[in-house]
């Protein structure tokens, strides 16, 4: 449902209705509103021919060996998007069987049908851009897999807009999906447990910062050279490297928080400790934290992954010099479900 709690309480004949209709559908997974005997069977009966809880429908599930799934959806209009669901361990248990620690869990979220950026390394941007998600489609990919793995609605965990597509080329449906996940009402998903990550358009950081929602800001930046960048992300063109530290600097941050920069390496490419030593510089002033990524190669591709060794040195560079980075633990690698390294299978695009 594409519906604010506040606008659905607008169309109803009382308001409190809108909370009731929110605890069946977030806390107790209703699917159909039939099920919501609280409510009049005139109401239920009304909602019903006016509204859909499930639009999407799951066409198929790949489970990793280390428990990732990625879930492929199949939306209204036919077209598929990919989410991926991340578990960080398993619940421990004491001696009598209580639950002890819950396993944390990320999802991992797409924002559009393909994508308009066209970066050179990245599969989704290889079928072009389709059409941005509604926000209803942005929130149900989370509510169908809590639902799916029967993740019950107090378990929070986290979530990155890191699926398909370009979040801030999506920033209206995005930025209402993110008020309906953390609605107390309703999933209750804190923004500061959601991360957007961009490719940088910087009038869009800027506008989201404007509205200041304690969302978390991820930069794929992935090159400390315009010249490269322009290379791997044709978008850098319009909105340059500067451009974008420029509109971090600005993005309003918990200072208790750092900003994260997405850091693919690709062999060769930028890969150099001479790149390393000019992301120093560039990051000089910003709270930071880097994350390398393995290119990860596909078939006709020319960039390759790079070897261990360089990433290894790569990361001690930065850290030894006091820029916190951490390497991406390729979760899901065997059913390519890392984020990011979404695709579309040939046919997927087709109705
Ligand atoms: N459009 C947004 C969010 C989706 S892409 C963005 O670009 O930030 C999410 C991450 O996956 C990005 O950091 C992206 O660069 C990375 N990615 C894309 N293709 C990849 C590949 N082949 N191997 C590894 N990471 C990839
Ligand atoms: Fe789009 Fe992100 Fe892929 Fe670039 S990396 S094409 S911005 S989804």
């Amino acid at each position: 449902m594409n519906l604010s709690l506040k606008e659905l309480g607008e169309s109803l004949p009382k308001k409190f209705q809108a909370k009731q209709i929110y605890d069946w559908i977030y806390h107790k997974y209703a699917t159909d509103f039939s099920e919501m005997l609280n409510l009049s069977k005139n109401l239920r009966e009304e909602l019903q021919s006016k509204y859909a809880i499930e639009t999407m429908e799951i066409i198929n599930r790949e489970i990793s060996s280390d428990g990732t799934i990625k879930y492929l959806f199949r939306l209204v209009d036919g077209r598929t998007v990919e989410t991926v669901l991340l578990r960080m361990r398993d619940d421990k248990f004491d001696e009598n069987g209580d639950v002890l620690q819950q396993a944390k869990y990320t999802i991992c979220v797409s924002t559009q049908v393909g994508c308009k950026v066209g970066c050179s390394f990245c599969l989704t941007a290889k079928g072009g851009f389709v059409r941005d998600l509604t926000a209803g489609e942005i929130v149900e990919q989370i509510l169908a897999i809590k639902r799916d793995a029967e993740i019950g609605y107090e378990r929070k965990g986290n979530i990155v807009y890191m699926g398909m597509g370009e979040p801030l080329d999506n920033l209206d449906n995005l930025v209402k999906a993110i008020k309906i996940l953390s609605d107390e009402n309703g999933l209750s998903i804190s923004p500061r447990r959601q991360t957007v990550s961009t490719s940088g358009l910087s009038t869009k950081i800027d506008k989201l910062g404007l509205m200041d929602l304690g969302v978390h800001l991820a930069i794929s930046l992935h090159s400390v050279d315009d010249e490269v960048r322009n290379e791997l992300i044709p978008m850098n063109k319009a909105f340059n490297i500067q451009s974008i530290i420029e509109a971090v600097k600005r993005f309003p941050y918990d200072n208790r928080k750092r900003v994260m920069f997405e850091y693919l390496v690709i062999k060769d490419i930028n890969d150099s400790l001479q790149s390393a030593k000019k992301l120093i510089k560039l990051l000089e002033g910003i709270k930071a934290k880097i994350n390398l990524i393995y290119f990860n190669p596909y078939p006709g591709t020319t960039y390759e992954r790079p070897s261990e060794k360089s990433m290894e040195e790569f990361a001690d560079y930065l850290n030894r010099r006091g820029l916190l980075a951490t390497i991406r633990s390729s979760r899901g690698i065997d059913i390519s479900a890392a984020c990011g390294q979404l695709r579309e299978k040939e046919t997927l695009y087709m109705q």
